[in-house]
């Protein structure tokens, strides 16, 4: 089992990170987990995680939330000065997660564009794939990575949500994946939207995640999520393909070993 998108170096896991670690790989020698970077100093932390275990990789990037007031005032030409010097480091796998949040905050759309694109021209001159953050903004999303500069860049949308129609364009760009986290367990009702999109979905282009902390998935519902509960994930989005967990897990593991290039 492969989680690709775990924030392991954030406070919820200060007491326990090397148990929840230890956790996953049990019975799970194979696996992975891709730590990801939101801002200066947690991408520094998820590389000095991913350093420490030979199977946990980081990505590296800048969230929206980065531009909010609260924060410290964000310089994006230190920001890029930042990831291309971490991306030399080869435990970095990937420039995410990166992105729009309209839902956080729709009054900084221009600013946000513009850290997003940035660092998308960027993953493109380091070739390396990227992690897509995206909340209420799915038209602006596509119309920048529809753009042609970005036609052979690599990208997977995180915790993927969209409706039926945006998702048909989506599909529309070859190189991009869509990864499922634990908000897949929730809804009961079989003629969900979301059901319906992991439908016209291909495996090939699926992956998996649990975003923990956050979205526990069922049974787990509200507690702390950790990487072991992918599993949970893995088991409904498998029932919705209408694959064995065995066959579904052994798709979506290979086609995160090949995303992020994993050795
Ligand atoms: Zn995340």
């Amino acid at each position: 089992m492969i989680d690709t998108h775990a924030h392991l170096d954030f406070e919820n896991f200060k007491e326990d990170q090397k148990e929840v670690i230890e956790r996953f790989f049990l019975n799970n020698q194979n696996g992975y987990i891709i730590n990801i970077g939101v801002d200066f100093d947690r991408n520094l932390k998820s590389i000095e995680l991913a350093e420490k275990h030979e199977r946990i990789f980081s990505a590296i990037g800048f969230h929206p939330e980065v531009l909010d007031e609260n924060h410290k005032v964000f310089c994006l030409k230190e920001a890029k000065l930042q990831l291309e010097k971490l991306a030399t480091n080869m435990k970095v796998v990937a420039i995410g997660e990166i992105g729009l949040d309209y839902f956080h905050n729709s009054k900084n759309k221009e600013k946000q564009k513009k850290l997003f694109v940035s660092q998308l021209d960027l993953a493109l001159k380091l070739n390396l794939p990227v992690v897509i953050h995206c909340r209420d903004a799915y038209e602006d999303v596509f119309e920048i990575i529809s753009q042609k500069k970005y036609i052979n860049l690599n990208m997977v949308m995180h915790c993927f949500g969209a409706n039926l129609k945006q998702t048909e364009n989506f599909l529309t760009l070859k190189n991009l994946k869509f990864s499922f986290t634990g908000n897949t367990t929730f809804p009961k009702k079989e003629d969900t939207e979301i059901f319906k999109v992991i439908k016209t979905i291909p495996v090939e282009r699926i992956m998996v995640e649990t975003d923990c902390p956050f979205l526990a998935p069922n049974p787990h519902r509200g507690k702390r999520n950790e990487p072991l509960f992918v599993k949970e994930v893995i088991q409904k989005v498998a029932y919705l393909k209408e694959c064995s967990f065995e066959e579904f897990r052994e798709s979506v593991d290979r086609n995160a070993i090949d995303f992020f290039n994993l050795k």
